[in-house]
């Protein structure tokens, strides 16, 4: 596991928040760095992750696929299969404990696609947990099936109005919440970004992912993989499948970027790569963030949510700078022949994110050799990406379908909103 040099990965990380937010960010960082070398502790969170979430995943070999490549042989390491169909749900398990031994009985979050606040939900609900998830109003329309179910699972689902009514106007309302609430709330925080510990924190939850791999490895293939690639949104699903292999100089460790539409500045959510991100301070850290010709936060695209964002984890920004960590990017075309690839020869729907990777990988398997083997980290499952993966494919037989639902779910949204105001 890597650790910090005082909350710092070589130049990036640190933790740059107001005053207010400072003992509440000690007292975590004093309590997780007694915890993370106590096995009890690790034992504790590995039986809540089997217990409640299905793990160990499996490490699945796609045999057809590999084939009919012809290159490396491609295993895919299932987080897809996790309780609530994503990685997301060991991070924030493994904070709920934390939030346990601070006594504190409230959490809050916030979400952008819902995925994050909907593990929280979950989380809060199983650990008996007040949670309150901060969301942009326009995301709430976009994703109101994730409300809906976070708040059947008892999470107070806050919609933000200011803006541009999305995740970056829910991060400073949660912020100031927090501000206000810090003695008896925990935020929690959804990938490996944020001031230190979080990124630190949050990665060491993940690792379980390439522990189990490593296992997993020396069992199914006999040796350790030759190349590890897993998609970078804000990098917490690459460091889990990382950080075990980190002193393995011989396991290529590839991240894969939002390439997007093109490299053009606002058509991907490409920060590691050479001339895209600059390094610079925002949302309480420093990293390589997308910024304008001014040092103004850029914009950002991607087909998959979850890998839309203008930061990155510090530790994947300091570990590509060192050259342990190899960026690459897929574009939306190469995701989605991916996606379709996987689909049809393997029988397992990826989510939009973890395509990514399966879209970087596949290209690299390509040039590899037949005693070669790779892992990729299939993030999350495609359920959730049903309207866009059909947007993507456009086929005559559900452009009607699509526009019923379109319609469908605006009647919901207004029925939604008539009974919030009347209440
Ligand atoms: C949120 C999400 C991601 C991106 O987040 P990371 O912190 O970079 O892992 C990737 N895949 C899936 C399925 C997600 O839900």
């Amino acid at each position: 596991m890597i650790r910090s040099n005082n909350g710092y990965f070589g130049e990036f990380g640190g933790r740059f928040v107001p005053e207010i937010l400072l003992p509440a960010l000690t007292e975590l960082e004093e309590l997780f760095f007694e915890l993370r070398d106590d096995p009890a502790f690790w034992q504790e969170y590995l039986t809540l992750t089997q217990e409640f979430s299905g793990r160990p995943t499996p490490l699945t070999p796609l045999r057809r696929l590999s084939e009919q490549l012809g290159g490396a042989q491609i295993w895919l390491k299932r987080e897809d299969l996790n309780h609530s169909g994503a990685h997301k749900i060991n991070n924030v398990l493994g904070q709920g404990l934390l939030v346990q031994r601070m006594g504190k009985k409230r959490v809050i979050a916030e979400t952008g696609a819902g995925q994050h606040g909907l593990a929280t939900a979950i989380m809060s609900a199983k650990l008996g947990l007040d949670a309150t998830i901060y969301m942009g109003a326009d995301d709430i329309e976009r994703q109101y099936s994730n409300v809906f179910w976070m708040r059947q699972l008892g999470a107070n689902v806050v919609g933000v109005e200011t803006g541009s009514r999305t995740l970056k106007e829910a991060l400073d309302e949660a912020l100031r919440d927090w501000a206000a609430s810090v003695e008896t709330t925990h935020y929690v925080l959804g990938t490996a970004c944020g001031p230190a510990p979080f990124p630190e924190l949050v990665s060491y939850f993940q690792s379980v992912i390439s522990q189990e791999i490593k296992q997993q490895s020396m069992t199914q293939i006999g040796k350790l993989p030759d190349e590890v690639v897993a998609c970078v949104g804000g990098g917490s699903n690459a460091m889990g499948a990382f950080s075990a292999f980190l002193d393995d100089s011989e396991v290529k460790l590839v991240g894969i970027e939002a390439g997007g539409l093109s490299l053009e500045d606002g058509q991907h959510s490409v920060r590691l790569l050479k001339g895209t991100g600059e390094p610079g301070i925002a949302q309480g850290y420093k990293t390589l963030f997308l910024q304008n010709d001014d040092g103004q936060l850029g914009e950002t695209h991607s087909i998959a949510a979850g890998l839309d964002y203008v930061g990155v984890s510090p530790i994947l920004a300091h570990l590509s700078q060192t050259g342990r960590v190899t960026p690459d990017s897929s574009s939306d075309t190469e995701v989605t022949d991916a996606f379709q690839l996987l689909m049809k020869t393997e029988g397992i729907i990826p989510a939009m994110e973890s395509a990514h990777a399966l879209a970087g990988g596949f290209k690299r398997a390509k040039t590899m050799n037949k005693n070669q083997h790779m892992v990729i980290n299939l993030s999350g499952r495609g359920d959730k990406d049903i309207f866009n993966i059909a947007r993507a494919f456009p086929q005559r037989d559900w452009t009607e379908f699509l526009q019923r639902e379109a319609e469908r779910s605006t009647d919901q949204i207004n029925a939604h909103l008539a009974t919030e105001l009347a209440g």
